[in-house]
């Protein structure tokens, strides 16, 4: 038997429930790798999984956690061993077939990557689904060639913002980070911002759809108005990574940044991942991203402490990354 955090809805009303309730193997959904879970992190996807499903969930009961590190107990797929270290991140993981916040997963083994050399279980998920996408991010950019000068970054004291922040800055870029939390100016020098804006010194109603031209690069994890209005200020065929809508869908932008500056801007998914850019993307994390950094960026959560967490992250109250120790 082993724990897992269940949710469940009640049909009639439609409201859902949460507990951490005890399961066996037998409960498990059909995969050929069957993971013994270390960690489990907490992301804004969850945050809707936990609470209300936010239209995610494809069937219930049902165990969220969109990502999962931890050590294979058995396999029916040649490539994993057990005892192998391995670590997920998206394929719907937690929202159409159940999560990492259970101490035992079981999944298909094309959505598992190896550990890199150089990561524990816990640093994973300390860098988890946000810091991939953060990862995903700078990749893209860097196709695109990052310009030379400050690069934004929004929603940077959340979780793909922190370690956007540490991996630029430790790249040598010039990060100025955009945060609603003047609190958390510290931290984000601490990862390596040069600069800090307030939220509302960029989160306006587009006044002119072109502005100065200031940032070479953005990783946007805001969206709305606020990702609008960047586009406008972004430098003459600079790039900005769409990764979030923490700020809102809708983009009420016009296409001038386009047409008259050559900007591009660059959808980033990292559900679907193709197996080989999520190996790339993990062994860059394992390089690039200064792992002494980590532990200012993470607190550590139990099973049990979810549904408040899966409330914060969804008021944008979170401070970098929440790993869930399922174990603990
Ligand atoms: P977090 O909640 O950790 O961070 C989001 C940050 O956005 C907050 O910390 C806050 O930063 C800022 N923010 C929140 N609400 C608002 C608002 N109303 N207006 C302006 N800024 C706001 O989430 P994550 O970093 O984990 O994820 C960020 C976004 O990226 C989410 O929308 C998430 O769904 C999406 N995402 C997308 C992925 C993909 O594959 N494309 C993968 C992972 C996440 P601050 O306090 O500094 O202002």
């Amino acid at each position: 038997m082993f724990d897992a955090f269940v949710v469940n809805k009640d049909e009639e009303s439609g409201k859902t429930s949460a507990a951490v309730q005890s399961l066996s193997l037998n409960d498990l959904p059909p995969g050929d790798v069957t993971v013994a879970v270390e960690y489990s992190t907490v992301n804004y996807k969850d945050g809707l999984c936990v609470g209300s499903g936010g239209g995610l969930v494809r069937n219930y009961p049902h165990i969220p956690g969109i990502d999962f590190a931890g050590v294979v107990e058995s396999s029916e797929d040649p490539r994993y061993s057990t005892g192998d270290k391995v670590v997920l991140t998206g394929w719907r993981v937690g929202e159409a077939h159940w999560g990492g916040f259970s101490q035992k997963a079981r999944v298909k083994a094309d959505w598992l990557v190896p550990l890199p050399k150089g990561l524990n279980t816990r640093q994973a998920m300390a860098v988890g689904t946000a810091g991939f996408t953060a990862m995903l991010s700078v990749m893209a950019l860097e196709n695109n060639g990052i310009k030379s000068g400050p690069v934004l970054i929004t929603g940077a004291a959340g979780g793909v913002g922190s370690i956007a922040t540490a991996i630029l800055s430790n790249l040598g870029h010039e990060v100025t980070g955009v945060t609603g939390r003047p609190e958390t100016a510290d931290y984000l020098m601490s990862l390596g911002a040069k600069n800090i804006l307030a939220r509302n010194e960029i989160n306006e109603t587009i006044k002119r759809p072109l502005e100065a031209e200031r940032w070479a690069g953005c990783v946007d994890a805001v969206g709305g108005a606020m990702l609008a209005r960047v586009l406008g200020q972004m430098q003459y065929g600079a790039s900005v990574a769409a990764v979030g809508l923490a700020g809102g869908a809708n983009l009420p932008a016009t296409v001038i940044p386009f047409l008259l500056r050559s900007i591009n801007l660059l959808g980033i998914d990292s559900v679907m991942q193709p197996y080989d850019n999520r190996v790339r993307a993990w062994e860059r994390i394992s390089k690039d991203l200064p792992l002494e950094k980590l532990d200012s960026m993470t607190q550590i959560a139990t099973l049990s402490d979810l549904p408040q967490l899966g409330a914060d992250i969804l008021k944008g109250q979170i401070k970098g990354r929440v790993i869930v120790d399922v174990n603990a």
